[in-house]
């Protein structure tokens, strides 16, 4: 690939620092040095001073200065945490969360989940000890409902609040409404250097605490021409970089895991048949999904004479800070959910990054020498393609879920809560309506003790419907395993490139007629009856890992289920009935099959096709309901199920009327032509 030099991004020098250490220095720093190495550690004593003296700060620091890893402890030192009072601080994303708390842990010499702790979405690892608790945005928002004023906090730090993800957009109007009430309360909300101005405004003119970030200059080139294929493009960047530059890590933003895991094994074939005439190169993933001890290992130090190359996600963008990166490949893209308020339809996308974001990519390029960011992308398409910023999640997708949340919290009145960047009208009457249709809100728009116990469930609206007409259906058991399954999506089944037929022939013995969710709770149960074997997910080609999630996962279901008083019954011969308790959610996923085997969605006749991956992709089911939509070259629907119409009349009567359900032919749709048919 020839890229072409464009511009360098000049570095900050920051006066009050020593100069940057060498890595054979650094690597003999103790936890205790490494500490006072950060650029926030000059700013120590003033910060807490800034904290004391006013009740909301806005923080602003380049990524990797020691934000969200030390000012918990610099606040916990300094004496917030008396009085059995804790000081919490929110991520948008699972693994930051995760992974800072472990190394905030570690620092502080204690084990995880006794003073220093996390909790994530079906996960709490905290005890009665904990004083710094790290969680996700999402997870303080379920706080909320049991704990309105925060009483158990003294701090609440809103992290990564750059990041703009709707929870967090929405956790902006609760706490500072919180703050009013509550003095003693302090609020800091920190953020990556990006326009915080604005958030100052918000928070009535809050104080703006800025700590100078240190940075080296980075070269910036762009590739001559457009690249067809940016896989393959990162993995022939990355093997140039390791041949003709010198030694450092390299950094590469995919959009997610299918794309690194591809991208991985790329690289190591290619690896191999350059045989022993290059440097070790070592490939590291990064990725919401990835196992915790998988994740400890891109902070590891690089063996000397070696290179290490990290295939991350966004989430290396600014929620991780990974040490020793000189080069960065940004092939300018990253997964968006994007929902359409016209035809109500949500679905995963990759789309092109902002300016703003591809800035902080290549900023990670220059944290401690002067780096190389190489962009695919040409210098015009940056120009003239991107967009500036990035629009915030709350204007761009489904708000049924914090509708259903603020409404649990009392919050009626939403067109006038205090947003930063109000969401489009549209979409969030649509979101009134659609929890309306699912039967959590009256036609006066107020919270129903169904649409109470919906918002016990820290998931998707439609699915806290599925799972609570489970009661009506008697079948609670196999929903939950359902949910559970669904919950850790995209990673069950295992399919290595050298095993695929073995693996496809696997995967074909689990499929059930009715659809995708029932192969997944055979999965499930196959599973449970070997007694929860690894030798079984290793036989099976599944992954034991994300089983083990899936398990706990449904363990925190049934506890919520208990807590909304539904009996844990099973139905294990009757698939009709597992299949009407999901209908009962999801009634919005419905499409009709079409001509050439693709299908209309029913209320918006929206053309979607099954996803090859689906047990019913030969099938052609009349009517289908699906879990998501992915647009990739075509909007797919994955993890579909078949259903029957009039099921549509029996969950959904005030949604749907005969008349749209009726069948334009009564014979069964002939199979396309190209399609194979099954064979058995
Ligand atoms: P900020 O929040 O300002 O971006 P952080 O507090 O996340 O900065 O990071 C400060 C330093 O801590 C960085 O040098 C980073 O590499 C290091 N760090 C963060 N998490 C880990 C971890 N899990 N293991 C090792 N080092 C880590
Ligand atoms: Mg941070």
């Amino acid at each position: 690939i020839q890229f072409i030099q464009a511009l360098q991004i000049p570095g900050i020098k920051d006066e009050k620092k020593e100069p940057e250490l060498t890595e054979s220095q650094k690597k003999k720093l103790s936890i205790e040095e490494t500490k006072k190495s950060l650029p926030v550690f000059p700013f120590k004593d003033d910060l807490i001073q800034a904290v004391r003296e006013h009740q909301i700060l806005i923080i602003e620091g380049e990524t990797g200065s020691g934000k969200t890893t030390q000012i918990p402890q610099y606040l916990h030192e300094a004496g917030f945490t008396k009085d059995n009072k804790k000081i919490g601080c929110t991520q948008p994303r699972r693994v930051a969360a995760m992974s800072v708390a472990a190394r905030v842990a570690q620092e502080m010499g204690v084990k995880l989940g006794n003073e220093v702790g996390y909790a994530i979405r079906f996960e709490d690892c905290t005890s009665e000890r904990t004083v710094i608790k790290y969680m996700t945005d999402g997870t303080l928002h379920s706080e909320f409902l049991s704990e309105p004023d925060l009483a158990s906090y003294s701090v609440m730090i809103i992290d990564e609040a750059h990041e703009r993800t709707l929870h967090t957009d929405i956790l902006f109007g609760l706490v500072k409404d919180i703050a009013r009430f509550r003095p003693d309360l302090k609020l800091l909300i920190s953020s990556a250097t990006l326009d915080v101005a604005k958030f100052s405004e918000f928070f009535d003119d809050a104080p703006m605490f800025q700590i100078p970030g240190r940075r080296f200059p980075v070269d910036i080139y762009y590739t001559k021409a457009p690249e067809a294929d940016y896989v393959d493009a990162c993995v022939v960047s990355v093997l140039q970089i390791h041949v003709t530059q010198a030694l450092g890590d390299i950094l590469v933003f995919l959009t997610g895991q299918d794309e690194i895991e591809t991208c991985q094994e790329l690289l190591q074939d290619r690896l191999r048949r350059l045989g022993s005439k290059v440097k070790e190169l070592l490939i590291l993933p990064v990725y919401a999904n990835l196992p915790s001890d998988m994740q400890a290992k891109i902070f590891e130090p690089t063996p000397p004479g070696a290179r290490k190359v990290v295939l991350a996600t966004n989430i290396a963008e600014t929620s991780l800070t990974i040490d020793n990166i000189i080069y960065v490949i940004d092939p300018g893209f990253a997964k968006q959910n994007h929902f359409n308020s016209r035809t109500g339809m949500e679905s995963l996308m990759v789309v092109p990054i902002s300016k703003a974001s591809a800035n902080q990519r290549a900023g990670r390029a220059g944290r401690v020498a002067a780096g190389k960011c190489f962009r695919l992308y040409t210098a015009w398409s940056y120009k003239h393609e991107l967009e500036d910023n990035t629009i915030p999640e709350i204007q761009r997708i489904n708000l049924g879920n914090a509708v259903l949340m603020l409404k649990a919290l009392g919050i009626n009145d939403l067109v006038h809560f205090d947003f930063l960047d109000p969401p489009p009208h549209e979409t969030l009457v649509l979101a009134l309506e659609q929890l309306y249709a699912l039967g959590a809100l009256n036609h006066h728009g107020e919270l129903t003790k169904l649409g109470r116990r919906m918002a016990e469930f820290p998931v998707d609206p439609m699915m806290a419907k599925m799972l609570l007409a489970s009661e009506k259906y008697k079948c609670a058991e196999e929903v939950v395993s359902i949910c559970a399954m669904l919950s850790v999506n995209g990673a069950i089944f295992y399919r290595p490139k050298d095993k695929i037929i073995h693996a496809d022939t696997a995967r074909k013995n689990f499929n059930h007629p009715g659809g995708d969710h029932l192969s997944l709770l055979n999965v499930y149960n196959q599973w449970r009856d070997s007694d929860y074997s690894t030798q079984w997910c290793y036989e099976n080609f599944i992954q034991y890992r994300s089983m083990k999630r899936a398990r706990d996962v449904r363990e925190q279901i049934v506890g919520l289920m208990q807590r909304v008083e539904i009996e844990m019954v099973s139905n294990p011969s009757e698939t009709v009935d597992i299949r009407k308790a999901i209908t009962a959610g999801y009634f919005y996923h419905i499409a009709r099959l079409s001509k050439g085997g693709s299908y209309k969605t029913v209320k918006h006749n929206q053309t979607v096709t099954i996803h090859p991956n689906s047990s019913l992709f030969e099938e052609l089911p009349r009517w289908v309901l699906y879990h998501e939509l992915v647009f990739t070259t075509k909007e797919f629907m994955r993890q579909i199920v078949e259903i029957e119409s009039k099921w549509l009349l029996e969950v959904a009567p005030h949604y749907y009327k005969q008349k749209e359900l009726e069948d334009s032919t009564n014979k069964k749709m002939p199979k396309t032509v190209g399609r194979s048919t099954r064979t058995d």
